[in-house]
């Protein structure tokens, strides 16, 4: 990765409004890249289709535009590729799948969603953290599944998924660039559905994909997807492939200090563009929400190029940072 040129992404999933958690990562990861004098690429992650909302991905980017935020790689910038769009790339994360399937990383899985909730119940009574019971995992990886009725099975065109088969390894490490040292143990790791019934794969699996063939450098998101790191990073092992830098971001809070929500307020960067606040001030607003530039500055107001010039992970925050509008209104009030 040394001395490579600095990559990151935005990838939302095209299910509804822009958050303004949203909005934040996407101006984290393009301040970075500007910073670095990389790139910041959007990829619209549309693999759920039953969550895919019309619309979605064009209003994501024109709030973008709005923002200031270009991605490069865009028809925006002339470029004649991007945004990547997932589900326009199937063949790519089939053909990833069959590798797994091959190297014995990966089986076949036809348990229905009756004996999987079955299953569940079972293991929440017994007090355990319920994880896939390893039915189908064929007997040459370790199950007791006999390969004859895996082949039965895919003969007769039964659906099924395909899941990643957890090694049995002590522990899963990584260092994020907030949070520091990260430990996961391999016992708590379900194995993850990758490539589900209707053909497509799960986010686990194509953003890992995609994050490794796009070369990005960096990936930084909310901090939700913290417990998806050790799933991950195994893909990436099974793989051979050396993983990016990551930083998860701190969750956004309401002044009560509980988490962000709807009920105590507008999340939805469109609200905000309706009410009419300026780019200006909502990109200075959510630049805020998490990095400060450091002891003894007093600056508040930031344009977006200052952004660029002082930005940088080490200057955010572990702690929950708190969403408060009246901060917005005072800065809107000094554009
Ligand atoms: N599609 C995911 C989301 O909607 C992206 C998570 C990630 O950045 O890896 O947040």
């Amino acid at each position: 990765m040394a001395g490579q040129r600095v990559r990151t992404r935005f990838a939302p999933s095209p299910t509804g409004y822009l958050h303004v958690g949203g909005l934040r990562t996407a101006l984290y990861n393009y301040l970075f890249a500007k910073r670095m004098n990389g790139d910041f690429v959007i990829r619209i992650e549309d693999t759920d289709q039953s969550r895919k909302v019309e619309d979605a991905e064009k209003n994501l980017i024109s709030t973008f535009e709005w923002a200031g935020i270009i991605a490069d790689e865009s028809p925006m910038h002339g470029g004649n590729y991007g945004p990547y769009v997932q589900s326009q790339r199937l063949s790519i994360y089939r053909d990833y799948c069959t590798r797994l399937l091959e190297d014995k990383n990966a089986y076949y899985c036809f348990s229905t969603s009756e004996e999987l909730e079955e299953n569940r119940q079972l293991q929440l009574k017994q007090g355990l953290q319920p994880k896939y019971n390893r039915k189908w995992l064929p007997e040459e990886m370790g199950g007791n599944m006999p390969e004859s009725e895996i082949k039965k099975k895919l003969d007769e065109g039964v659906p099924y998924v395909v899941r990643m088969k957890v090694p049995d390894y002590v522990s899963v490490w990584f260092e994020d660039m907030i949070r520091g040292p990260i430990e996961f143990d391999s016992a708590t790791i379900d194995d993850q559905v990758l490539m589900k019934s209707d053909g497509f794969p799960t986010y686990h699996f194509a953003s890992v994909i995609d994050d490794h063939l796009m070369e990005f450098t960096h990936i930084i998101r909310g901090e939700e997807w913290l417990p998806s790191m050790p799933k991950h990073l195994l893909l990436y092992e099974f793989f051979g492939w050396e993983p990016p830098k990551f930083a998860h971001l701190p969750l956004l809070l309401n002044p009560d200090r509980s988490k962000l929500s709807k009920r105590q307020g507008d999340v939805a960067v469109e609200d905000y563009m309706r009410k009419g606040y300026s780019n200006e001030a909502i990109v200075n607003f959510v630049a805020l929400l998490g990095w400060n530039e450091g002891e003894g500055s007093e600056q508040e107001v930031f344009s977006m190029e200052e952004l660029i010039s002082k930005f940088s992970l080490e200057r955010v925050g572990k702690a929950g940072a708190v969403f408060n509008v009246e901060k917005l209104s005072w800065l809107e009030k000094q554009y």
